[in-house]
């Protein structure tokens, strides 16, 4: 069986490719396990040395993987260069550097068993199984196969049917390095195929995608007590405080809302906008909206592109309907474009409110709502009051009102006076709270993740042959256990003493 893979902008077929089967799924895990065995014993700084190989291949032929993910997500040019190819030369590099440092032992200083010693490693989990979505088909996977590898592990892919040719290209510039074939592997596929591989005997899985896919992929997990990372959907809201810089927010609005067409999971996807900016707002977001320059981004530097996954469109206009029949105004866009391949226009709906779905659900699409709010508190609670938290922004020209603002917002980031900046930001730690998923995929945490702790406990001096602690427990020595441990938890003045060297 064969996927066939279409362009977004022309809905041209662009290739056809071989799904792997589950068999096929099995063997590519069996051989990433074989290569993984080789590789986890080279040391970190030398895996971190012939990864950064990675990093000219992927550099010398950013031309290449540009081209490939503007063809098949219909994504501008810039985007494919900026968002995925840049942040991930950006991420090997810094990882590569910082790596040996992360994954060294950790020596513990011991409170009370001074006589013993204790250290944390970090081991290699093994086959760490990647499952990924179509939006960001490169940097998405490809961070995660950077973090595997330098942690000692192999790691197989499943990037989504839709975007399988990026896949195939980093694969390709990987193979070109000299580094261990198998030690990468990727199947292509389907969901059942990413199933195939969560069933093939991973010992680690970091899945990005859907809230309802994440629910069966955890389950799955679940079922085989693989540990796993959930990266899931996204409800960002845009806080604009009546002290924000209103032209900042206004372009901070238009592009948080439609870079990529809005197929983000950080994108803005409501805007809370209190009610002294609100009207000026829109209006400055509506004029932003008119200059953008929408089509083909193979045949031109626009600022829009293509819809990379066709429902998104219908999602969009299921929302847009909803709202408009709730009472919302459209300000601008609302319809698909007619022609050749899947383009929507960019959409601003104002006069928005919770019960409408567009301000519930997330969109992924080209289209901001926006909603009027009375205080900072309203626009938090708002905010708030989702079964979602990847991100969030607030816009204000205070940085205690900011500041304030943003501690009470419920969310793995929030952002101040930016968007979208924090998914670059690949030294701090990305992911949602709530539905949105758990574990991170960037800061030096989601390095360690990648690892097993494992706890070595050694005697510092030589220890008697005869242990006070051990058998045979008798009156004598329950007596004066039962002294020391009133001595050193007591709460007298020596307990006291005892305590504060803890
Ligand atoms: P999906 O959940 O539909 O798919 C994600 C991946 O899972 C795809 O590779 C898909 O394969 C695969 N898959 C589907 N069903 C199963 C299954 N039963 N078992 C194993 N794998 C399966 O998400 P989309 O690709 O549509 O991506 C959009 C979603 O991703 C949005 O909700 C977005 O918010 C979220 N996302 C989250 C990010 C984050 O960092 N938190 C970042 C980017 C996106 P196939 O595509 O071939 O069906």
């Amino acid at each position: 069986m064969n996927l066939r893979v279409f362009a977004p902008a022309t809905g041209a077929l662009l290739a056809e490719v071989p799904v792997t089967s589950d068999e096929d799924v099995r063997q590519v895990v069996v051989r990433a396990r074989r290569a993984q065995g080789v590789w986890s014993v080279v040391p970190v700084a030398e895996r971190a040395q012939r990864l950064l190989r990675l990093r000219d291949a992927l550099s010398e032929r950013s031309g290449e993987l540009v081209e490939t993910l503007v063809r098949e997500c219909g994504k501008p040019r810039h985007e494919a260069l900026v968002h995925e190819v840049t942040t991930l030369l950006d991420l090997v590099a810094w990882y590569c550097k910082h790596g040996p440092e992360t994954l060294a032992p950790e020596h513990l200083t011991l409170h009370l068993m001074k006589h013993r010693a204790s250290e944390v490693h970090l081991v290699p989990r093994g086959v760490v199984g990647v499952v990924s979505p179509w939006n960001f088909p490169l940097v998405i996977p490809m961070g995660s196969v950077l973090l595997a590898l330098l942690a000692g592990n192999a790691c197989v892919v499943k990037p989504s049917e839709v975007t399988p040719l990026i896949a195939l290209k980093a694969k390709e510039i990987y193979d070109s390095t000299g580094l261990p074939e198998d030690l990468f592997g990727l199947v292509l596929g389907s969901g059942s195929t990413g199933q195939a591989l969560i069933e093939s005997g991973i010992d680690y899985c970091v899945f990005t995608g859907a809230v309802e896919t994440g629910r069966k992929v955890a389950a799955a997990c679940g079922a085989r007590l693989v540990p796993c990372t959930m990266e899931l959907g996204g409800k960002a809201p845009l806080v604009a405080c009546e002290d924000c810089d209103l032209e900042r927010t206004a372009r901070a609005v238009v592009f948080g809302g439609f870079a990529n067409s809005g197929q983000v999971c950080i994108s803005v996807e409501r805007v809370y906008a209190h009610e002294r900016v609100y009207e000026p707002l829109i209006e400055r977001v509506r004029s932003l909206v008119g200059e953008l320059r929408q089509g083909d981004p193979m045949r031109d530097y626009v600022d829009l592109g293509a819809i990379t996954f066709p429902r998104q469109i219908d999602v969009a206009e299921r929302h847009i309907q909803d709202a408009l029949r709730k009472g919302a105004r459209l300000v601008c866009g609302g319809h698909r474009i007619p022609g050749r391949g899947h383009f929507f226009e960019p959409t601003v709906l104002a006069d928005c409110d919770p019960t409408m779905s567009v301000m519930r659900d997330e969109i992924f699409g080209p289209v901001v709502p926006m909603m009027r709010v009375g205080s900072d508190d309203e626009a938090v609670r708002l905010s708030n009051d989702t079964h979602l938290g990847l991100n969030a922004y607030v816009f204000s020209q205070s940085r205690d009102r900011a500041r304030r603002v943003s501690e009470s917002i419920e969310a793995g980031s929030v952002v101040v006076n930016d968007v979208l900046a924090n998914y670059a930001t690949i030294e701090a730690p990305f992911g949602g709270i709530k539905q949105s998923g758990f574990g991170r995929v960037h800061g030096v945490e989601s390095l360690r993740d990648m690892c097993q702790r494992k706890h070595l406990s050694y005697d510092r001096v030589p220890a008697p042959a005869r242990d006070p602690l051990w058998f045979p427990y008798t009156a004598r020595s329950f007596h004066w256990l039962q002294r020391g441990v009133r001595l050193v938890f007591g709460g007298g003045p020596l307990g006291r003493r005892i305590g504060e060297l803890f």
